[in-house]
């Protein structure tokens, strides 16, 4: 697994970005994170070591894309064909493009595109019902060959069924909010994804419980250190043939 950030830097677009991480890293050390810029790492995936290997080991599995940004941000237009050429030459390993911007992604492909690249997937994050019902009938109509959901921060109940009954969704993630201003997050609306992944065979994993989780009606206040592991430990991740 690595992270690839070929650019950094964003613009808030969603309820979701309300407490972005980026901003709050940056703020804290005294950066604007509206000021997108590349990165040394621009070109990471061709990036050799010293002996002529790539730093990105063959076959390394996944990276994850811009970490820091969004993939399909205006202000990335001019550079995003550099990277669409290095994610076709590594064609070993498993690009997974995270986005809240799925409405550019018909503007911003390369040419050679077609029906989709076997080794990109791209995730749609979608933290409340509407942003859910504007950006999955995009994402399951474009040609895509691997589609996941990312609900994180979840910031109310989801219904996700018709969009899972598809078929064309491969993996859900939930999981709330971090940082000192995190929303809340309840367990039942975990619970109610997780129930409809289980019925469309759909793999689940809960991320993390955020800084301020709902169980029972009781509230938490969950330090960081805990938010992954706790989620881990509950076992409401569904992988099929591996545990329910
Ligand atoms: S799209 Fe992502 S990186 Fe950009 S502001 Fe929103 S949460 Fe932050």
């Amino acid at each position: 697994m690595a992270i690839w950030n070929p650019w950094h830097g964003c613009h808030k677009i969603s309820p979701g970005c309300a407490n972005c991480y980026v901003y709050r890293r940056d703020e804290s050390i005294g950066k604007d994170a509206g000021i997108v810029s590349k990165t040394g790492d621009y070109n990471l995936p061709l990036k050799k070591n010293r002996q002529g290997e790539y730093k990105l080991t063959p076959g390394g599995g996944v990276v994850f894309c811009c970490m820091t940004s969004d993939f399909f941000l205006e202000d990335a237009d001019e550079w995003r064909q550099g990277c669409w050429d290095m994610i076709r030459e590594r064609a070993d390993l498993e690009f997974h493009i995270i986005t809240k911007r799925i409405d550019r992604f018909e503007e911003c492909i390369p040419p050679d595109w077609g029906d989709g690249w076997d080794h990109v997937t791209i995730c749609s994050t979608c933290e409340n019902q509407d942003r859910m019902d504007h950006r999955l009938p995009i994402l399951l109509s474009l040609p895509i060959k691997h589609r996941q959901v990312i609900s994180e921060p979840m910031l109310e109940e989801i219904d996700m069924e018709s969009y899972l009954a598809t078929g064309l969704i491969e993996h859900v993630v939930c999981g709330g909010e971090s940082g000192p201003k995190a929303r809340p997050c309840n367990l039942d609306w975990i619970l109610k994804v997780r129930e409809q992944c289980i019925q469309y065979g759909v793999p689940f994993t809960f991320k993390q419980t955020g800084a301020v989780f709902i169980k029972d009606g009781k509230t938490y206040h969950i330090e960081r250190k805990y938010q992954m592991s706790q989620a881990r430990k509950s076992g409401y991740s569904y992988y099929p043939g591996i545990n329910r």
